[in-house]
């Protein structure tokens, strides 16, 4: 599945917060710093842009804010990840996208009816995940 060409919004708002191939949100940190943060929404890539003054310490929380709403974008029942509504380029069917909140934690979830796909070295499987 390409990624590039998907559409990425906030669950709670429906805003895009996909910007010139890049993921947007608002954070906090467990320190409280406060920062955009931009992630590349292609799966599998979990490297992300912040301003020079502003970064994350392996292993930290981070909260995730939809920066059109402010809504805490974690998800209902794994509140360790945030979860955002990704509309498929390919079937226009539309996903939920987990990942973890964790700073350097390598896990994505990609969910739909019928669907469950992980990604990352660090995901866990279905019966853990639910
Ligand atoms: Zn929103």
């Amino acid at each position: 599945m390409s990624f590039k060409d998907n559409d990425y919004l906030c669950p709670s708002c429906k805003g895009h917060l996909n910007v010139g191939g890049q993921l947007v949100f608002a954070t906090k940190t467990e320190r409280k710093h406060k920062g955009l943060i931009l992630l590349n929404p292609k799966i599998g890539e979990y490297s992300y842009k912040a301003h020079p003054k502003f970064h994350l310490e392996k292993g930290e929380l981070v909260e995730f804010f939809c920066p059109l709403c402010k809504v805490d974008l974690s998800a209902k029942k794994q509140k360790d990840h945030a979860m955002i509504n990704m509309i498929s380029d390919e079937d226009n069917m539309e996903y939920e996208l987990y990942f973890s909140k964790k700073a350097g934690n390598k896990s994505t979830y990609l969910v739909a009816k019928d669907v469950f796909q992980t990604f990352g070295e660090d995901a866990i499987d279905f019966s853990e995940f639910v």
